[in-house]
């Protein structure tokens, strides 16, 4: 199994079959299990086996299930499932960090991410380092022998920066910090964060793992130690583990993972280099264009430029008549999945930020971020063409 490349992990790993035998993953829809004795009971609170389960916050067979698939796809010794990104996000750095710990972290961060380290990690006395992560010089400087975690997202939301995983991580581990990243924008298929030095992954599985808009979920990867010694209690304790039914469709989800993540980001590369061809918009930022400042790094670290590409149309009303005049492309928020969809970050998911951090993090009020679907990709590009033309 461990010689078995990623699109047969991601069908079969983990699966853990019924006395029926089915096919298809069972759902276990059940909050508990039954004990044979009461001596039974003592002895699985004590300890419980590989395959012994005592309430769902704490674990279930289906939610095992993806844990050992999505793990096993990482490359990650163990993983614990979520019920959301957030959850994710917010139980890997809780679980592990105290009050008078030091972390740095890239400035251009997911909005809720953000809030997180900004607001709620201060509150208990967690000092947060915010630095251009794509600068390995502030890195350095920004990196202290007491800093216990270091914090980024691997590709940046909504900008798409993309960070040199390799580079932060040899920097990290000199003063023997923690690496966790965020990975949502490299997706499981062309991720390689583990091998290159990232300690922990993290994924919102409400994106490309379910593909499909249905089910909000997330993802903690990373050595079994640090999973099952610091991430479960944290997590069982505090109740944001996923449910039995989100975990069987985000199994299913990682059954066609790889074709749908390598057909969207096919048809991502084709619109970048068409939209950049046409000359009407003032920037295309897509980490596979030769025009990326990282398109070296990201061919090296992740092979293709994934699913999500930015645009900007000169001006927030340039930007709102695009928005307004697609056909196709949706106006909303999730990204990875099967439709594609527009967002206009300043005034949806970064519309907290200040005007001066939003400058400083690059979203203009002209900035859309593309997260592309599964349609045909002539059809989207007609699409915006026909969007645009209304500028
Ligand atoms: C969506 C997202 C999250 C949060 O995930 P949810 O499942 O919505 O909680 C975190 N980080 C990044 C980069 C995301 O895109």
């Amino acid at each position: 199994m461990k010689t078995w490349k990623k699109r047969t992990k991601a069908v079969h790993t983990g699966t853990r079959r019924s006395q029926y035998n089915e096919v298809s993953e069972a759902i276990y829809m059940t909050q508990g299990f039954v004990y044979d004795s009461a001596e039974d009971a003592e002895a699985r609170f004590i300890k419980a086996g590989e395959d012994e389960f005592i309430y769902a916050r704490y674990g279930n067979p289906t939610v095992a299930m993806f844990e050992d698939r999505i793990a096993a796809l990482e490359g990650a010794e163990d993983g614990f499932a979520t019920a959301s990104g957030m959850a994710a996000v917010n139980g890997a750095l809780m679980s592990m960090l105290r009050a008078g710990d030091h972390v740095v972290s890239a400035r251009a961060l997911f909005g809720s991410c953000l809030y997180i380290l900004e607001e709620i990690l201060t509150r208990y006395g967690v000092e947060v380092t915010f630095v251009d992560g794509t600068d390995l010089a502030a890195w350095q400087a920004a990196i202290r022998p007491e800093t216990k975690v270091v914090f980024f997202e691997s590709i940046s939301n909504p900008t798409l920066e993309v960070i040199d995983i390799v580079a932060v991580s040899k920097l990290a581990h000199a003063v023997d910090a923690t690496v966790v990243i965020d990975n949502v924008f490299a997706t499981p298929v062309y991720s390689d964060a583990i091998a290159q030095g990232a300690d922990v992954v993290i994924y919102s599985a409400t994106k490309h793992i379910d593909g499909q808009g249905r089910a909000l979920g997330g993802v903690i990867l990373g050595t079994r130690e640090f999973i099952r010694g610091t991430v479960e209690p944290y997590m069982k304790h505090t109740g944001g583990s996923m449910s039995p039914f989100t975990a069987w469709v985000m199994l299913k989800g990682l059954e066609t993972i790889d074709l749908r993540v390598r057909a969207q980001t096919e048809s991502a590369q084709y619109l970048a280099e068409a939209l950049e061809a046409d000359g009407r918009l003032a920037e295309v930022i897509y980490p596979g264009l030769a025009s990326h400042p990282q398109s070296a790094l990201t061919k090296v670290q992740m092979e293709a430029g994934g699913t999500v590409l930015a645009i900007d149309a000169g001006s927030q009303a340039a930007a709102f008549k695009v928005l307004n005049a697609l056909e196709i492309w949706t106006i909303s928020n999730n990204l990875g999945d099967a439709k594609s969809i527009v967002t206009h970050p300043a005034t949806t998911t970064h519309q907290r930020l200040s005007d001066d951090t939003k400058a400083v993090l690059g979203i203009t009020p002209g900035l859309l971020r593309l997260s592309v679907g599964l349609e045909d990709a002539d059809d989207l590009l007609s699409d915006l063409r026909a969007a645009m033309a209304q500028i």
